[in-house]
């Protein structure tokens, strides 16, 4: 036993039947409360989502609906993910939920399952350019089964609403998708429901990045517009792995029968389960704190870095994402991510807008603020860590054992004062 709190008991019984597991799991633990998180798709939940995650749910058969069911036994189950339904409309405001998608790109997967047929085209943001790969990418299912076109951002990160309505009133999409994994402006879903409206296509709407700014009204709400809104409940909203589809009411029925049994077998109730309790969670005022703390967090870091002399895209952030942009250090993103993590930090390797390295290599590091804001850290400690980053750029071709031996220690000092998982 050591001093990991009610984890020791999780770890303790796991170890009775595989210590090899149960090894790595502790490792696990400790990189996480050790290492400065700042992958910005990445959060740590509470005791209770974990514990719904690792309950008696698992064993449970619930294909179909709340009270509509194919298997029997369900009473217990019915009730769960009719909570969870409840908790995600109140949430969002929204006419109908579906709290069934295994993933964010399952969530994807059913809006395509409904709205369009293979072959349609469909417009979505580019995978380089911040798109997630769901939303039209060559090696996904949205890319292979349907004619994609994409659009970028321009030099400045920043979304061209009037190229977007160019490319729709030539290309007359029948779908077009907004919201991004890796863009730190605002976004305008009005304009790009307007765009939609004009050429009679359906607007989908992904908030897995911002989901939490959405709920708590720190970003504009894409629900009265967009026809479905999906979302991943394990980033920003901070629940476990997994997805969520919003839409209107005369959509409700297509969307269910499209997750199951379109796309999905039996519903993993235990997350669902504890999507029920991170959605209770996101509805406390604490809560919207916490989204406005990411916000301002984000907001020290860009300042601490640009302080620096480090360029980001854009020029700053107006939400929890940023893109740290190497090209006038002459550094790659693959460098610099690589000595981070040597120095006790987390981020991966992003392109910029035009970069002119490859994807395996690129020009940036992206960096969000939704974990080390859960762990308690305030933008004094977002300075520090900006101050880090910027040694750490300056060794990242050399990898200064000494140097990288400090920063480790300024990090670890960070992640000390901010105890993880501890109690
Ligand atoms: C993360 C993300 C997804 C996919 O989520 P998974 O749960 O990894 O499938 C979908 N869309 C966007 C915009 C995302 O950022």
């Amino acid at each position: 036993m050591s001093d990991y709190g009610v984890m020791d008991m999780e770890l303790e019984i796991i170890r009775k039947t595989d210590l090899e597991v149960a090894v790595l799991i502790e490792e696990e633990l400790k990189r996480q409360q050790n290492t400065i998180e700042l992958i910005a798709s990445e959060n740590f939940t509470s005791k209770a989502v974990m514990a719904a995650c690792g309950s008696v749910l698992t064993n449970k058969y619930a294909e179909g609906k709340p009270y509509k069911r194919f298997y029997n036994g369900c009473e217990n189950v019915d009730k769960i993910e009719e909570l969870a339904q409840i908790r995600a409309k109140k949430l969002f405001g929204a006419e109908h939920a579906n709290v069934q998608p295994h993933s964010g790109a399952q969530a994807n997967m059913a809006v395509f399952m409904y709205a369009v047929k293979p072959g349609d085209t469909v417009m979505g943001m580019d995978l380089s350019n911040g798109g997630h790969l769901s939303h039209g990418s060559p090696v996904n299912f949205s890319g292979l089964y349907f004619n994609i076109v994409s659009y970028g951002v321009n030099s400045q990160g920043e979304i061209d609403y009037d190229n977007v309505r160019e490319l729709a009133l030539k290309h007359r999409p029948k779908l077009i998708i907004c919201g991004a994994s890796n863009y730190s402006k605002i976004i305008d879903f009005k304009r790009f429901k307007e765009i939609a409206d004009e050429v009679n296509a359906y607007l989908l709407a992904d908030i897995a990045h911002i989901a939490a700014l959405v709920a708590t009204g720190y970003h504009p709400s894409p629900v009265p517009y967009a026809d479905f809104v999906t979302t991943t409940t394990h980033k920003t909203l901070r629940g476990p792995r997994g997805g969520i589809i919003l839409c209107k009411e005369k959509h409700a029925l297509g969307i269910d029968k499209a997750v199951f049994p379109g796309v999905q077998g039996g519903p993993l109730e235990h997350i669902i389960a504890a999507k029920a309790i991170a959605l209770k969670e996101a509805l406390s005022p604490e809560f919207k704190q916490y989204a406005n703390q990411i916000i301002l967090n984000a907001k020290a870091l860009a300042g601490s870095l640009i302080n620096e002399g480090l360029d980001i895209v854009g020029g700053g952030t107006e939400n929890h994402v940023m893109t740290l942009d190497l090209r006038k250090q002459n550094k790659t993103g693959k460098d610099v991510a690589n000595v981070l993590e040597l120095a006790g930090i987390t981020a991966n390797k992003n392109t910029v807008p035009n970069d002119p390295q490859s994807p395996f290599v690129t020009s940036g590091v992206r960096l969000g603020s939704p974990a080390v804001t859960t762990r308690g850290f305030k933008e004094i400690d977002m300075i520090e860590t900006g101050k880090i980053i910027a040694e750490a750029v300056k060794i990242s071709d050399t990898k200064e054992p000494a140097i990288v031996k400090e920063l480790r220690k300024r990090s670890l000092e960070l992640c000390k004062k901010y105890p993880l998982y501890t109690d």
